[in-house]
C-alpha cells in the first residue's frame, strides 16, 4: 500500500511538471519548400510567403457573391494568399520559374531565396529564370535591395511582348498613376540582367517554344501583354506552371469566367483560363499555380460548369543516392 501511494505521488509530481512544461508558442512555419519528382526531373515548389488580399474587391463580380463563394470553402476575404515559384532541375539545367516579390509587397513576402537555400540549392546555381509576367510578385525577387542580380549566373527569359510593354520608357510615362509603381518595379527587377546582357526574350507562340530540353514556353496572353505559362515534361510526366492564368481557386474553379481587376485584358485572359483548364482536365497533367495555397500543385477534373481542384498527394522522395 505504501509503495502504491508512493507511486501515485510520483505520477502526480510528473503530471504537475508536465502541466507547467509548455514553453511560449513558437510561431513561424517550416521552410517553404516542397519537392516532387516529375519523370527524370525534380520540381521544388518554393514559397515566397503569403499576403492577405481583399479578393471581394479585386474580383470582377459583386463583393457579396465573392464572399458567398469563399464561405462555401470556410474562407473569407481578405484572404491570406500564397505566392509561389517553382524550381526545376532537369539534370542539365536548373530553371527557376518566377522569382517572388522580394521587398515589393511587405514583410510577409520575399522569402523565396531563403527557401531555395533551405531546400539545398544556392542562387548562384540557377542557370535560367523564366518569368510568367513582370508583375512585382513574380519578378520582384530578381533584384536585391541594392538593385543587384539575386541570380548572378542566370539568364532571364521572357516573352518579347512582356519585356517591350513593361520596360519601355514611353509606356511607363504614359501609364495611369496607379500603374506607375508596377512599371518602376518591373524595370528595377530586370535592370541588372538587362545591363549584363543576360535578359533573353523569345517570340511567344501558343503552341510553344522550347527553351531547354523538356521546358517549353507557351504564350497565354491576357493577364498581361506577354503572359506566358511553362510546360515541363520528362518521361511522359508533365506539369504546366500557370503563373497568373488564375488567382482565386475558390471562385475561379467553379466560375472560370470571373476575372480580376488587374488583368491587362480580361477579355483575353478569361478564354486563356478556360482553354488551360479544359486541356489540364482532359489530359490529367499537373499544374503549378502561383497563388493557390502552397505548394499550389494539383490536377483538375470537370465539375458541373467548372472544375474541381485535386491537390497533389504528399510525397517524400528518397534521399539523393538511395
Ligand atoms: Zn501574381
Amino acid at each position: 500500500m505504501r509503495l502504491l501511494l508512493a507511486l501515485f505521488a510520483a505520477v502526480a509530481v510528473a503530471a504537475s511538471t508536465l502541466a507547467h512544461a509548455a514553453g511560449p508558442q513558437q510561431k513561424g512555419q517550416a521552410p517553404g519548400w516542397y519537392r516532387m519528382p516529375l519523370g527524370d526531373f525534380e520540381v521544388t515548389a518554393l514559397s515566397d510567403g503569403t499576403v492577405a488580399l481583399p479578393w471581394h474587391t479585386i474580383m470582377k463580380a459583386p463583393a457579396a457573391r465573392i464572399q458567398a463563394m469563399l464561405a462555401q470553402q470556410y474562407l473569407k476575404s481578405p484572404l491570406e494568399t500564397s505566392v509561389n515559384g517553382y524550381l526545376v532541375n532537369t539534370g542539365s539545367k536548373l530553371v527557376l520559374i518566377d522569382a517572388g516579390a522580394a521587398g515589393l509587397f511587405g514583410p510577409t513576402l520575399g522569402k523565396l531565396v531563403a527557401h531555395l537555400k533551405a531546400s539545398g540549392y544556392q542562387p548562384e546555381q540557377v542557370d535560367e529564370v523564366y518569368i510568367t509576367h513582370l508583375h512585382g510578385d513574380h519578378a520582384g525577387g530578381l533584384a536585391d535591395a541594392e538593385g543587384k542580380a539575386v541570380f548572378p549566373n542566370a539568364v532571364v527569359r521572357l516573352d518579347a511582348k512582356e519585356a517591350a510593354f513593361w520596360l519601355d520608357a514611353a509606356n511607363a510615362s504614359k501609364a495611369p498613376a496607379e500603374m506607375k509603381s508596377a512599371f518602376v518595379g518591373a524595370q528595377r527587377s530586370m535592370k541588372p540582367y538587362v545591363d549584363a546582357g543576360r535578359m533573353k526574350t523569345f517570340d511567344g507562340l501558343a503552341e510553344g517554344v522550347e527553351l531547354v530540353p523538356g521546358v517549353r514556353a507557351l504564350a497565354a496572353r491576357g493577364h498581361t501583354p506577354g503572359h506566358t505559362v511553362y510546360a515541363v515534361e520528362s518521361q511522359g510526366a508533365k506539369m504546366v506552371v500557370w503563373g497568373d492564368l488564375m488567382h482565386l481557386a475558390a471562385v475561379q474553379f467553379p466560375q472560370p469566367d470571373i476575372a480580376v481587376q488587374f488583368d491587362s485584358d480580361s477579355k483575353a485572359a478569361v478564354p486563356q483560363r478556360k482553354k488551360a483548364y479544359a486541356d489540364a482536365a482532359k489530359k490529367g497533367y499537373y499544374v503549378a499555380v502561383a497563388h493557390i495555397s502552397f505548394p499550389g500543385i494539383g490536377q483538375l477534373r470537370p465539375d458541373g460548369k467548372g472544375y474541381r481542384w485535386l491537390p497533389a498527394p504528399y510525397t517524400v522522395p528518397a534521399p539523393a543516392g538511395k
